[in-house]
């Protein structure tokens, strides 16, 4: 899975796309990543490619023998034999990553040795193979070049000792004055050189594109990170910092459905600040904010339990749903929040109740098997019970009791 990268290295990428392709070079993490990410398709090139040459060695080698002369072919033997195990070793390092240099001294020394012993072949049958197998040689040089998606110093390399080889060897070709030797490299040495730019166009075209690929992840992130910043918001009540009604209504119809399918119970807590409207009557707007946020996370941190939820369901009123808590659960739970309420003592001078912030809260439970039509109903008979809270004189819990047809209730500590 793809990470997010430093703000250093899309910084460096966005530089790299700004500039020409031709001037693009990949420095330092840039480097590495393309590296890694390139490996396993440029090391499965060349195992192919190694593999190949030692099956074509051997091949040929065989079909000699059926048509040439036998001295020719025992002249051959020693030169062509350094190739399949050279090939094959090389293929072998190349199985897994290792260490930079590692790799490219044997993939470079491995492709010098396979050079030469093509071109070993043809000096030492002589006559006309002499050139032959050096224009193969150079042949297969092309080939590596090509096919390799190698870093530009490593092509330079491989380009610099084929051409070497085949200036030393036609130099001492006696077939061939030293003129003719040294044109025929500068014409092979053109064609070498219009190979090693392709090779490092395409290099830097691959380059473009993983720096384009880099971008649109980082671009994607950035969407996902901005997408899941707005659904945050989107749940969240703005004052208080807890979930919103909107986001515990879509909970509730999910945990509903969830419930019936599983034959389990639910309970839910309908509270509400008692006399909130004298709170900010006498200690003005501001005040009675600073009081919700407080009353907000007390009850949050009054449901300990994982599955517990708590909403601010609108003005001075706060939602709490306790998926698979019963009555006496969940009255224990309501009682903790109201006394933990009156604890904090915020001030609230002009309430009826006492001279702080209290609550009144509704209590309703489904048991499991309970046949209810859907949380609306659940949530009636919280309303339901908390009115009757109210009615009783409030900072209180109400139970609300369907099969008595009333509700009981809970007394403050102070009347009891
Ligand atoms: P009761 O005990 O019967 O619940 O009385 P109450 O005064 O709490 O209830 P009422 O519904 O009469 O008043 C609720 C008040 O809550 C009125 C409204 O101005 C206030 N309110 C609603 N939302 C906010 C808010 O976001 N901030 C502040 N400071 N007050 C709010
Ligand atoms: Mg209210
Ligand atoms: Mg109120």
């Amino acid at each position: 899975m793809w990470r997010p990268l430093d703000p250093a290295i899309m910084a460096e990428v966005e530089r790299l796309l700004a500039s020409r392709t031709r001037n693009i070079r990949l420095k330092g993490e840039l480097e590495r990543l393309f590296q890694q990410r390139s490996w396993s398709r440029t090391a499965k090139i060349v195992r192919a490619w190694m593999t190949w040459v030692a099956l074509l060695d051997l091949l040929t080698l065989c079909l000699n023998a059926i048509l040439l002369p036998k001295a020719i072919v025992i002249s051959m033997l020693a030169p062509a034999s350094i190739l399949p195990p050279v090939a094959l070793a090389t293929a072998f390092v190349w199985r897994r990553p290792r260490a930079n240099c590692f790799q490219r001294l044997a993939l470079t020394a491995g492709l010098f040795l396979i050079l030469l012993s093509v071109a070993l072949v043809g000096v030492s049958a002589g006559g006309e193979f002499y050139e032959r197998h050096l224009n193969i040689m150079l042949f297969v040089a092309i080939t590596a070049i090509v096919i390799f998606a190698l870093p530009l110093s490593w092509t330079m390399t491989i380009a610099c000792y084929a051409l070497g080889v085949y200036l030393v060897l036609q130099l001492r070709n006696p077939n061939l004055s030293a003129g003719s030797a040294v044109a025929a490299t500068l014409f092979f040495a053109s064609g070498i050189i219009a190979t090693v730019v392709a090779r490092r166009t395409m290099t830097l075209l691959a380059q473009k594109t993983f720096l384009l690929e880099l971008r649109d992840q980082g671009r994607v992130a950035e969407l996902a990170d901005a997408n899941a910043r707005l659904e945050l918001l989107a749940k969240t009540d703005p004052l208080t910092g807890i979930a919103n009604r909107r986001w515990m209504m879509e909970t509730l119809n999910r945990l509903w459905s969830e419930r019936i399918n599983s034959g389990g119970g639910i309970a839910m807590l309908m509270c509400d600040v008692d006399d909130f409207k004298n709170l900010n009557d006498r200690l003005g707007h501001a005040e009675g904010d600073r009081s919700l946020v407080k009353v907000a996370g007390i009850i949050q941190s009054s449901v300990s339990r994982d599955r517990d939820h708590v909403a601010r369901y609108g003005g001075e009123e706060f939602l709490v749903v306790l998926p698979g808590a019963d009555e006496r659960e969940a009255l224990a739970i309501a009682e903790r929040i109201r006394k933990s309420v009156e604890a904090a003592s915020l001030p609230n001078p002009a309430s009826r109740v006492a001279p702080y912030v209290t609550l009144s809260i509704g209590v309703a439970a489904k048991a499991p098997g309970d046949d209810l039509n859907g949380p609306e109903v659940l949530q009636n008979q919280a309303d339901a019970a908390l009115y009757i809270a109210k009615q009783e004189g409030r900072n209180r819990v109400v139970l609300h009791k369907r099969d008595r047809r009333r509700a009981s209730i809970v007394k403050p500590s102070s009347e009891r």
